[in-house]
């Protein structure tokens, strides 16, 4: 079967041709998370290339020469475009240490220049080659890499740099709810030009924005799902910023979420001995002033029943009212009124799920189709 090899080498050593490390961490979390990823890729060659022929991904640069990843070619090239989709079936964290084939493996199928030193990505396996690589990589499991070590992430983000991607997220945002056109590929270029890195890490920085904002309860934009590949000190610095350029205190309860969140996605922890005396703090937080006859004329109309899903209250409270919650639907934080034309009675999982749930966007729209008094803001 013909065989392609891609490359692949850190920004870090190549700002031309190179992609940041976060970038393909994000892709083999992605891929191991949904089972599925699919990214385009350069791909020089373009004639006699077909659909699920095998594509195998070099590591280049100073942590050696290894294959990380392999998939299948998912598009026919296009001329002159110089990119193919790829569908990978095994991509490793650049950063685990681990290989699917070491630099020695690589050398001992071949030696003959320029063929794992490529320049060009989506190359050609030559055929005595290409059967080598097949064998030996495919439904292998990782083993230990010997090259040097790689560095844990891409050029650190700066402050400014983080600054600008939030203030450039928010103005995202203002545009789709004043009904503009979004270009937002001419937004991460503009960010590319200003400060160097690739438009795809901009893509996915924004969508660290949406998981920030998804921790808080806030809406994100759609299209740009949350992703959470993100440390907790970025995080932690976006929750600031977006305080700040929103004119609010900062409540920092995305620094804790981030941490529960990345070692619930460990699967298994030491039993944690817990605290037999909690210390107490006092926090200042940021509060809307909500007006109490709004919140009672929803509850009355809302005659019970959840305005979301239709369902009765869950329970009824100590004192034998049923127990909705009255929830803006364009929120406070995003400047939403406080009025009953913004306000819905919910039960507590439709509220809960309209602040946290993947589907939050879509529950809106359902709300704004199901409760006519509903104006949209
Ligand atoms: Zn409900």
């Amino acid at each position: 079967m013909p065989s392609y090899l891609i490359s692949w080498k850190p920004a870090t050593e190549n700002e031309e041709r190179g992609w940041p490390v976060e970038d393909l961490i994000a892709l083999s979390e992605r891929l191991r998370q949904t089972g599925a990823a699919q990214e385009r890729w350069r791909f020089r060659r373009r004639d006699g290339v077909k659909v699920g022929e095998r594509v195998f991904v070099v590591r280049q640069g100073r942590a050696g020469h290894a294959i990380i990843g392999y998939g299948k070619v998912a598009e026919i090239p296009k001329r002159n475009d110089g990119y193919t989709a790829v569908s990978f079936d095994i991509l490793l964290n650049p950063t685990s240490k681990s290989v699917l084939a070491t630099e020695d493996e690589l050398h001992a199928i071949t030696t003959k220049r320029g063929v794992w030193n490529t320049m060009a990505s989506g190359i050609a396996l030559s055929s005595d080659v290409a059967s080598r690589p097949e064998s030996l990589v495919v439904n292998r499991e990782p083993i230990p890499d010997v090259g040097k070590p790689t560095e844990p992430t891409g050029a650190r983000w700066n402050f400014d740099e983080l600054r600008a991607a939030v203030e450039s997220y928010l103005e995202m945002q203002q545009a789709v709810r004043a009904g503009k056109e979004l270009n937002k590929k001419a937004i991460y270029r503009d960010l590319s030009h200003r400060f160097g890195r690739t438009e795809k890490a901009y893509e996915y920085r924004m969508q660290n924005i949406s998981y920030v904002l998804s921790l808080q309860g806030r809406t994100w934009l759609p299209g740009l799902v949350p992703a959470r590949n993100v440390g907790t000190s970025v995080a932690g610095d976006i929750e600031m910023i977006l305080a700040e350029l929103e004119g609010r205190t900062v409540n920092r309860v995305v620094v804790d979420e981030v941490q529960v969140q990345n070692n619930v996605a460990k699967g298994r922890l030491p039993k944690p001995p817990g605290a037999r005396k909690p210390r107490a703090t006092t926090t200042q937080t940021t509060q809307y002033d909500r007006d109490l006859d709004v919140r009672a004329w929803v509850l009355i109309a809302a005659k019970g029943k959840c305005e979301c899903c239709n369902e009765k209250a869950p329970f009824t409270t100590a004192v034998g009212t049923p127990y909705l919650e009255v929830h803006h639907v364009r929120k406070l934080a995003d400047r939403g009124s406080d009025t009953v034309e913004n306000a819905v009675a919910l039960c507590p999982n439709c509220y809960r799920q309209l602040h946290y749930g993947r589907d939050a966007n879509s529950l809106v729209e359902r709300l704004y189709l199901r409760v006519t008094r509903l104006i949209r803001e």
